[in-house]
């Protein structure tokens, strides 16, 4: 190698030794300066990471920090603290090892559990949760996931003890349902005037804001007093349940309060010992409940009369405090005055609704006495008139005979007048007396078993005079002799007369009247039907009520029909006596008008006679014996009366005295020896009952027929004749045939 070389060599070597250098110099500047700056984000680091650690620790909240696959990566020691988990069981930072530690703590495990896995499974970016301990605490868990660098790195867990702050929220709301509850309650105290609504009220509010499982308002009224209290509302179960809830009805303890001592508060009641427990048997059989805590205050009107008290009670022990002792009593005490003001309300109500009830009933019963007065007056009047009508014709026919100059024709005409009248009057007076023991109560019926066509057929022989008087063409269906009704031959024959008149009274001459019967297994059902003027349409079933007239004047019949508005009335209540039923109607094919009667068959087939005698519309004669002449004595305070039969018995051939009181016929007895007497009943000094006990007490031989003539003929009236001693009763008028038969079949 040259110098030159060498030389060369040697300054490239500086050169490159020197630039290493330099170069060494630099990196190692760099070094030591990134050495320094490492240094310094090292610090840095520690200090974050130191300053993380204690806000960590300096956080009241427990926190969990885990990555996606439940490793915990961060806690602190209040996460530990909260959830009790030991040291060594954060070693393995498994976070399922710290839920089945955690999870028993918690009420609801599973679904705590579940919640959790669903956080992991679905990854939300926060969650939030409340979970509530065993023990009563409550913490609100929240979880958030977290990113580094834009990286998710796991999930932070957040707990929150806030059990206090729940404590003091439930607190002030309880404390806001009281107040709102008293506001309520003295609300409804100064509205409510209805006392059961007012202690329903009470104990509704006073069982809620004690914090009592049950409660139950005893009261009594001072005037029910002596059958003790008796409960009158309940709250925190139905009232039918009261005897099992376990709160006392009875005992010391319960009456103590309602003897009116201050408030009573046990801790439990079981301990003490004025308490009864209930019998099984008290409770229907079931098993009473157990009450500890008891309350109980009583209730006081305003002038400090105990009148009822409140009672409370609570499976567990030491459950009222002096607050709810203090709101028990305030309540009671509204109570109490409120109820004495519902209580004087309700009298005063009831006061004037009474006197309301009394003013209406007075002026019904003055409209009803004025509308009584003036039907009284009204059908007096038109009974003056009906029965003045007949009196026109037998003047005039009395006048005839007396004249004296009739040819036999006219004669027999106007004896045939004279009848017709008489029949007419007859009536007439008859369903006045019919009618005065139906407003009496007093028709008597005697039932017997008799065939419906009788009835009918005896209905339809007094109606026909009437019926071909106006010229009616006349139909009767009657039914077969086997329908037998339980009945009263007379009245249910007097009761179809009087449809079977009115059909014929009703209908202008040349009309139509049918009469028509059809049986079924349970009943029979008569129609008569008319073609006349029909049925009043305002009056409708009214027709039937007593004294109820259609207005008089129809069109097709202008002149009255005569009648007293009485007639249906007999009619109905005949009817239904018998178990029947009758309406009214308008025909729908002509004109005219149906009644349709229902009557309840009998159900034994067997047919007895009628044997009425009495009261039959035609007694059969006497026929067959042969005629003798009898010594009749006839007594009658109506000289008229007393003649006139005198008359007709003597033209049957007959002896026959007269006598006009009791004392003249006695004397008469002695002198003339009667076979016969017809005795007067009611007659002035001596009634015919006396007259007659005094003949029979004359012992004569052979005793006299002693025979009662009477306006009445109620069964009252024939007992007492038949004790008096008479033979016979007749109702008068008695007509020449039934004194025929009376005279005839006595010998
Ligand atoms: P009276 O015939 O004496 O007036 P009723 O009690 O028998 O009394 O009848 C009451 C009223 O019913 C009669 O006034 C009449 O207006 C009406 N009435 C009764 N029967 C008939 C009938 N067949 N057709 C039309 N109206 C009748």
């Amino acid at each position: 190698m040259s110098d030159e070389e060498d030389r060369l060599l040697h300054s490239v070597a500086m050169q490159n030794a020197q630039s290493i250098l330099l170069a060494r110099q630099r990196a190692e500047q760099a070094l030591l300066s990134a050495h320094s700056g490492l240094e310094d984000k090292t610090r840095e680091l520690d200090f974050s990471l130191s300053m993380m650690r204690a806000t960590l620790e300096a956080s009241r909240d427990g926190i969990l920090v885990t990555d996606d696959n439940a490793r915990v990566t961060g806690f602190n020691q209040q996460y530990m603290r909260m959830w009790g988990i030991p040291e060594e069981l954060m070693a393995p930072h498994d976070h399922e090892r710290l839920l089945s530690f955690v999870g028993p703590q918690v009420e609801g495990m599973q679904s705590f559990l579940d919640r959790v896995h669903e956080i992991y499974r679905t990854s939300p970016a926060e969650s939030f949760d409340l979970v509530k301990l065993r023990d009563g605490r409550i913490y609100e868990r929240s979880s958030k996931m977290q990113f580094v660098e834009g990286r998710h790195v796991g999930r932070v867990w957040v707990f929150r003890d806030i059990t206090e702050q729940r404590r003091a929220e439930d607190a002030l709301q309880k404390k806001a349902r009281v107040l709102e509850l008293l506001n309520k309650t003295g609300t409804i105290l100064t509205a409510k005037l209805d006392v059961r609504m007012l202690a329903q009220a009470v104990i509704d509010a006073a069982t809620e804001i004690s914090g009592a499982k049950v409660g139950a308002f005893f009261y009594s009224t001072a005037a029910h007093r002596d059958k003790g209290f008796s409960l009158q509302a309940v709250a925190g179960m139905a009232m039918e349940d009261f005897d099992t809830c376990g709160l006392p009805r009875s005992g010391a303890l319960f009456d103590l309060t309602l003897s009116g001592a201050p408030l009573i508060h046990l801790d439990d009641m079981q301990k003490d010992p004025r308490h009864e427990a209930l019998t099984p048997t008290e409770t229907g059989a079931r098993k009473p409940a157990v009450i500890r805590s008891y309350l109980a205050v009583p209730v006081a009107s305003g002038s400090a009369e105990v009148i009822g008290g409140l009672f409370f009670g609570h499976p567990d022990t030491g459950v009222f405090d002096e607050r709810a002792e203090r709101l028990v009593t305030g309540i009671a005490a509204q109570a109490g005055v409120s109820i004495d003001n519902a209580r004087l309300y309700e009298v005063a109500r009831q006061a004037a609704e009474e006197r309301e009830k009394l003013l209406d009933s007075e002026r019904a019963a003055r409209s009803e006495a004025e509308h009584m007065s003036r039907m009284k007056d009204e059908f007096l009047a038109m009974l003056a008139h009906e029965l003045r009508n007949p009196l026109a014709p037998l003047r005039n026919s009395v006048e005839i005979l007396r004249r004296g100059s009739a040819g036999s024709l006219e004669l027999e005409e106007t004896r045939a007048i004279m009848d017709r009248q008489i029949a007419h009057m007859t009536r007439l007076v008859d369903d006045l007396l019919d009618v005065n023991r139906i407003s009496r109560g007093k028709l008597d019926l005697r039932l017997e078993k008799i065939s419906l066509a009788d009835a009918l057929r005896s209905a339809v022989e007094t109606s026909r005079p009437l019926i071909a008087g106006r010229h009616h063409s006349f139909e009767a269906v009657l039914p077969d002799d086997s329908v037998l009704v339980d009945a009263d031959l007379v009245r249910l024959s007097q009761a179809f007369t009087n449809l079977l008149n009115n059909a014929a009274k009703y209908t202008p001459d040349g009309g139509s009247v049918a009469l028509r019967a059809v049986a079924d297994a349970q009943g029979v059902t008569v129609s008569v039907e008319d073609t006349g003027i029909g049925i009043p349409e305002h009056l409708g079933n009214r027709i039937f009520d007593m004294f109820v007239q259609g207005e008089a004047g129809h069109p097709s019949m202008p002149q009255p029909q005569g009648g007293l508005g009485i007639g249906l009335t007999l009619v109905r209540k005949i009817v239904e006596m018998h178990g029947g039923r009758i309406r009214a109607e308008s025909r729908g094919d002509c004109p005219g008008s149906r009644f349709v009667v229902w009557l309840p068959v009998s159900q034994a087939a067997q047919v007895s006679p009628a044997a009425d005698t009495d009261r039959s519309p035609a007694p059969a004669l006497a026929t067959g014996t042969s005629f003798e002449s009898r010594r009749i004595l006839v007594t009658d305070d109506n000289k008229d009366a007393a003649f006139t039969l005198a008359s007709l018995l003597g033209m049957m051939g007959h002896e026959v005295r007269t006598a006009h009181d009791g004392a003249e016929a006695i004397a008469m007895v002695a002198s003339f020896s009667p076979e016969i007497i017809f005795l007067d009943i009611g007659m002035p000094h001596m009634d015919g009952y006396e007259a007659c006990r005094r003949i029979r007490r004359l012992a004569q031989a052979p005793a006299p027929v002693i025979v009662a003539l009477t306006g009445w003929g109620q069964a009252d009236d024939k007992r007492k004749a038949r004790e008096a001693g008479f033979d016979h009763h007749v109702t008068k008028p008695v007509d020449a045939a039934q004194l025929e038969e009376l005279v005839g079949s006595n010998f």
